[in-house]
């Protein structure tokens, strides 16, 4: 079987450059938020289009914080709701708790896979105060609607941008620059991963940028001055010396799995797989994952697997029935149940050798169910 992501060789194409900067990071002697985080910070909002980028631990500190942020700045209340798809990695919903917000679950589109905006709208309350848009997948949720339903409302629009690095909409506006703040994951795996775990804030907001900037650090912005309680969740100088490197790379890559899913899109034919949709928008889906659906997906993944294609679930349970979220396990919600039944994620990555994504077309082609 081959792997379902070639970690290693993807970042073997920047092995020269990747070592180059583990050197100027090792020879500088300053480790931790220094000249090189304050530079791919400028490289990274400048790559969406906004004035700040903040980089911190992970993607679940950029959620997290950024929210933390808008409480600190009296922009949210504690018991607040927020409003996320229940089809989410788990971390868009932890970030709603860890911040003593209150995360309300709704529907994704079946088609998209991303938040329903009719699930949305009639999910708003009184207590409502935020809509957080996952861009599953690497492809962008439907903000226009979004946009105007937050307006209308007077809510926050967020987005989790884990998985739509340099994803653009129409009008060439970039995924971290579509909502009033996003959070950034650059875990090895994402589109844009580091050699570690790292994040990042987005946002066109001076307060909010400088309230993270606290926040990832002890709640300070001179040394041993502590304004608020602030916690420990930093990028490291080498995390982002790498992300330099590697971010060079983020279009094209984009533009590599876009024609990998183009190649799915036409060489998969079976009826007992249903394909996902090519955006109108091209340069809106990142295709972080390609996934298809299946009503017989067991069968489906044993008979990729047999004939060596490696596959995975994204996501196995929703939110709703997670353990963590017991209290949840009650709400109806069909669509993101009947998908976390049929998810099936192909293998998708830069530089996949043509042979194996013929050997995944042609698996998927003759599954007999
Ligand atoms: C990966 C991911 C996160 C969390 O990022 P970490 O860096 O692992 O903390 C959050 N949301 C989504 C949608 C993700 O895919």
């Amino acid at each position: 079987m081959f792997p379902f992501l070639d970690l290693a060789g993807l970042n073997r194409r920047d092995e020269s450059a990747l070592t180059e900067a583990f050197q100027r990071v090792l020879r500088s002697g300053w480790y931790v938020l220094g000249a090189e985080v304050s530079a791919f910070e400028s490289e990274y909002a400048n790559a969406c289009g906004v004035r700040h980028a903040v980089g911190v631990g992970n993607g679940l500190d950029a959620l997290t914080l950024m929210l933390r942020g808008y409480l600190q700045l009296g922009r949210l209340e504690e018991g607040d709701e927020v409003i996320l798809p229940d089809n989410s990695f788990i971390a868009t919903a932890l970030a709603v708790s860890e911040a003593g917000l209150v995360p309300i679950l709704v529907e994704p589109d079946a088609n998209t896979f991303n938040i329903d905006p009719i699930a949305v709208e009639s999910a708003i309350g009184p207590r409502t105060r935020a809509i957080i848009a996952v861009h599953l997948y690497g492809c962008l949720a439907d903000m226009g609607r979004l946009r105007s339903l937050a307006d209308q409302h007077g809510l926050l629009l967020l987005e989790d941008a884990a998985q739509a690095h340099g994803a653009r909409d129409e009008d060439g506006s970039v995924a971290g620059a579509l909502g009033d703040a996003a959070g950034f994951s650059f875990f090895p795996v994402k589109n844009l991963g580091a050699l570690g775990d790292a994040g990042a804030l987005t946002t066109q907001d001076d307060a909010l940028a400088e309230q993270v900037r606290k926040l990832r650090n002890y709640g300070s912005s001179r040394k041993y001055i502590h304004e608020v309680q602030g916690v420990n969740s930093r990028l490291d100088e080498l995390q982002a010396a790498l992300l330099r490197v590697k971010l060079v790379r983020m279009d094209q890559d984009a533009q590599a799995r876009r024609y990998l899913a183009r190649r799915y899109l036409e060489g998969i034919d079976n009826p007992l797989l249903r394909l996902p949709q090519m955006p109108a928008v091209t340069a809106s889906h990142v295709w972080h994952q390609f996934v298809v659906r299946s009503q017989q997906r067991a069968a489906l993944q044993d008979h990729l697997e047999r004939n060596g294609v490696p596959s995975l679930i994204h996501y196995p349970v929703p939110i709703h029935l997670q353990q963590a979220y017991r209290q949840y396990a009650g709400l109806d919600l069909p669509v993101s149940t009947r998908l976390a039944d049929e998810v099936l994620s192909l293998p998708m990555y830069p530089g996949m050798p043509d042979g194996w994504v013929e050997k995944t077309i042609e698996a998927c082609n003759s599954f007999r169910g």
